[in-house]
């Protein structure tokens, strides 16, 4: 495991927590794992809450500590490029590491009822295309959305890179932002 994070109990049972301080922009861990398609009966088992979207039918199993990152309504890391978490903000070593989920699903199979206890807690974790539209601006902006889902959003390619526009995490997207209107 990387020495970047610890695996530890929190509120909703074991969680990822910043082994040492993470500025914003930093690598946190990569999601890798089996590869699983959009038919496997997985999907319909408590594993299946595990699984990562990466495509439009297309999913991984991460494994450890991957798999353990928490979902949060105001995360403080998000997914670029399918599969790297990153740091959203600053994280002081001890804290823990969470990404909003909704950012990574659009297939209508899964929900959760959210206890991640944000003053922004939505109560629902649902797919991508049911957030509040400044919610999908604002990750759409950060390039914290996988590419299936921002291309279906953006209508065009997109290849979220580096820099990120991260002082835009907490302020609502202004009007010129890039994400346009046809979220
Ligand atoms: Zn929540």
């Amino acid at each position: 495991m990387r020495s970047d994070v610890d695996i530890g109990p929190c509120d909703v049972g074991l969680g990822v927590f910043a082994a040492r301080d993470l500025a914003p922009g930093e690598t946190i861990l990569t999601f890798r794992g089996p590869r699983v398609e959009w038919d496997d009966p997985i999907h319909g088992s408590p594993l299946g809450a595990n699984l990562l979207q990466t495509g439009r039918r297309t999913y991984i199993m991460p494994s450890p500590p991957a798999v353990l990152v928490n979902h949060s309504c105001d995360p403080n890391a998000g997914l670029v490029r399918n599969r790297t978490l990153v740091a959203l903000t600053p994280i002081p070593r001890g804290k823990e590491i969470r990404f909003d989920y909704s950012t990574t699903m659009d297939d209508g199979l899964w929900s959760l009822e959210c206890r991640c206890g944000s003053p922004l807690c939505r109560g629902l974790v649902t797919d991508f295309h049911q957030l509040p539209v400044e919610v999908k601006e604002r990750y759409l902006s950060l390039g914290v959305v996988q590419g299936f889902i921002a291309r279906r959003c953006l209508g065009r390619p997109f290849a979220p890179g580096f820099p990120l526009p991260f002082t835009s995490v907490r302020s609502p997207i202004s009007s010129s932002g890039s994400a346009g209107s046809s979220v």
